[in-house]
């Protein structure tokens, strides 16, 4: 299991009972994170250090410890914030410095000095939070008595985006050709993005998986055909076309199991040797969390799988998604998002069909898709540019709607959306800020896992939400 290492600060000016109690304490708290966290994540009580070389060793420990997501510290008593330098230059794992105390109450009737040189947190977190500022760790600071509910929900909101970037370092994301021809907002610095996210992003030949496409049995296409039939609604005579995409499926996950992949791409402009453009297939991959990016779009890919693990112990529905089209009317505007086919079943609102239809780009057999109506709720969407010189992440928050007509000719899978704070404000930021036609939406995930994540891999943030204004 992934686990938060939780160090506690000292000095050695107390004495030996103390310093018993200081890692007493800290050890109690350790435990209840670790049962309000689990099973997603443990928190393991690791040490109460004294001075540099203490604070060093078990830093480095953190830092080397490949199930350790991160690091909580806390200052039962005074902690002289220069025996944090080394250890802090040293940290490679995301911080949360926990303010928080062993009691609630202040204990008025017996309160001595003892007490006071025992639980001052008040004290021994400012000194460690100046050492940070200073050095620039990008931290989460969570205040508040460690059993109230907020502080432990705090806590876990960083355990999820923690989690995410341990992932997010050492992913590979595979491109099934690259970055469709011309397109600028869906490039970037590939080198950049495993520098700063740990993204090995490379260039796959789509015949690699034509090759798996052509060796996929008729015995595992009926299992796939059977999987689909529990899942989804059959509503075409086509059946050649669903099979056909059932062996794409079968051959994706043979390539995402072999090559350790969590993310890919493909380009409706390189599909030699395969008769459609898969669809069906890519929609019902991203349904279990693997990230996907259209025309080659690498940095959504990535980023969608990222999110996906962040939301992996919520509720709701995070996958890609396109800008599309406007409903215009006056205090009515609305956004149509769909794609040519890869619209992810997590976001539908009633049973999805398997409908097969001509795709009017690319010049390939008749793809069969998965065809649904959106889910409704409050939402993000995340985009990611880069801007050359940095990573930029645009978040809006924005408000699913149900689609007020059905839209019977439409023959792929929609969401429908508000923008915030009303749709010229909110589209005209998204615009001026450089933010995709590409998007990772979710209704599990906030602006403030985005701020958290943005904040813990140092890029730029800007938010869209009720508060802007151009
Ligand atoms: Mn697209």
């Amino acid at each position: 299991m992934k686990k938060l290492y939780f160090i506690a600060g000292s000095q050695d000016l107390y004495g030996e009972a103390v310093l018993r109690q200081v890692a007493k304490d800290a050890k109690d708290i350790a435990d209840f994170l670790n049962g309000q966290l689990a099973p997603a994540v443990g928190v393991e009580y690791a040490a109460t250090v004294r001075d540099s070389d203490e604070a060093e060793d078990m830093l480095v420990k953190a830092s080397a410890d490949k199930d350790c997501v991160g690091v909580i510290c806390w200052m039962h008593t005074f902690s002289p914030a220069k025996m944090w330098i080394r250890g802090l230059q040293a940290l490679k794992k995301p911080l949360l410095h926990l303010h928080t105390q062993h009691n609630e109450k202040l204990p008025y009737e017996t309160i001595d000095m003892d007490f006071m040189n025992l639980n001052q947190s008040a004290h021994g977190d400012r000194e460690f939070g100046f050492i940070c500022t200073r050095l620039g760790v990008k931290r989460e600071v969570v205040v508040g008595y460690y059993k109230h509910p907020e502080t432990v929900e705090a806590i876990r909101k960083f355990a999820d985006v923690a989690t995410a970037l341990n992932f997010s370092h050492g992913m590979k994301v595979a491109m099934f050709g690259n970055n469709m021809r011309d397109v600028a907002v869906t490039d970037g610095d590939r080198v950049e993005s495993e520098i700063r996210y740990g993204w090995n992003v490379n260039y796959y030949a789509v015949g690699d998986l034509v090759s798996l496409v052509n060796s996929v049995t008729e015995e595992e296409t009926d299992k796939k055909m059977a999987q689909y039939a529990a899942k989804y609604t059959m509503a075409t005579d086509n059946i050649a076309s669903v099979r056909e995409q059932a062996r794409y499926e079968i051959a994706l996950e043979k390539f995402i199991e072999k090559e350790r992949v969590g993310a890919f791409t493909d380009t409706f402009q390189d599909l030699y040797g395969l008769r459609q453009l898969p669809g069906l297939a890519v929609q019902d991959i991203m349904a279990s969390g693997i990230g996907f990016g259209p025309e080659g779009d690498y940095k959504t890919s990535a980023l969608m799988a990222v999110m996906c693990k962040m939301a992996e112990n919520r509720k709701g529905a995070t996958a890609f998604m396109e800008d599309y089209t406007y409903e215009l009317t006056p205090g009515e505007e609305k956004e149509l998002a769909a794609h040519m086919l890869e619209v992810s079943p997590v976001f539908a609102a009633n049973k999805p069909e398997i409908q097969v239809h001509p795709l009017g780009i690319g010049g390939k057999e008749d793809p069969a898709r998965l065809v649904f109506d959106g889910i409704e709720g409050d939402a993000i969407a995340v985009s990611m540019v880069d801007m050359g010189t940095h990573f930029r992440l645009v978040c809006a928050k924005i408000q699913l709607i149900k689609q007020p007509k059905p839209m019977p000719a439409l023959p792929v899978a929609r969401l429908m959306w508000k923008i915030l704070p009303d749709f010229k404000t909110g589209a005209a930021a998204w615009i001026y800020a450089g933010g995709a036609h590409h998007a990772v939406v979710s209704t599990a995930l906030t602006v403030e896992d985005m701020k958290l994540f943005a904040r813990l891999t140092d890029i730029e943030i800007i938010v869209i939400d009720e508060n802007t204004r151009l």
